[in-house]
């Protein structure tokens, strides 16, 4: 199989990644990206956790994105609202389709001559 080439190869599809890989795409639309998540959804914590009473600490509008920010009324926030914020960020944006679910990455390394990363499962 050929190798894929990636610019930015983000490690995980959760707050962060799908945060990361929006700004990645709001600025830099040139760049080849990909997400790798060894989950089946993104969301990560919001959506690895799902006990009864699971919330936010942070008042949602500090903890949501600046450029698609929070748009309940309530100041903390249930853990599937958040997960559902997330995944409908990740929508808006066309995120979804960069990210390769069920693969989880245990090694990288980066060759220096060639100037490029590479993933070892
Ligand atoms: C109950 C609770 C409440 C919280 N409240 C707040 C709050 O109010 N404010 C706040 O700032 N933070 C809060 N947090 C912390 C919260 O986890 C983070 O704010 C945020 O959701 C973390 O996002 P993340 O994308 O960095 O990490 P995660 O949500 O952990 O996502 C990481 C993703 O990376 C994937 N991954 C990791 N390693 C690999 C690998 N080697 N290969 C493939 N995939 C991999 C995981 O599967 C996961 O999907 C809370 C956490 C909990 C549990």
């Amino acid at each position: 199989m050929e190798p894929l080439h990636f610019d930015v190869l983000i490690i995980g599809a959760g707050l962060s990644g799908i945060g990361a890989a929006c700004h990645l795409s709001r600025e830099c639309p040139t760049k080849r990206f990909a997400i790798l998540d060894r989950r089946e959804q993104v969301g990560g914590t919001w959506d690895l956790f799902r006990y009864p009473g699971i919330r936010s600490d942070s008042d949602m509008f500090s903890f949501g994105f600046d450029f698609h920010p929070w748009p309940g009324l309530k100041v903390l926030a249930d853990g599937p609202s958040i997960q559902q914020y997330i995944s409908d960020t990740a929508e808006k944006y066309s995120i979804k389709e960069h990210i390769h679910f069920g693969i989880e990455l245990s090694k990288a390394n980066w060759d220096s001559e060639k100037n490029l990363g590479y993933r070892r499962n």
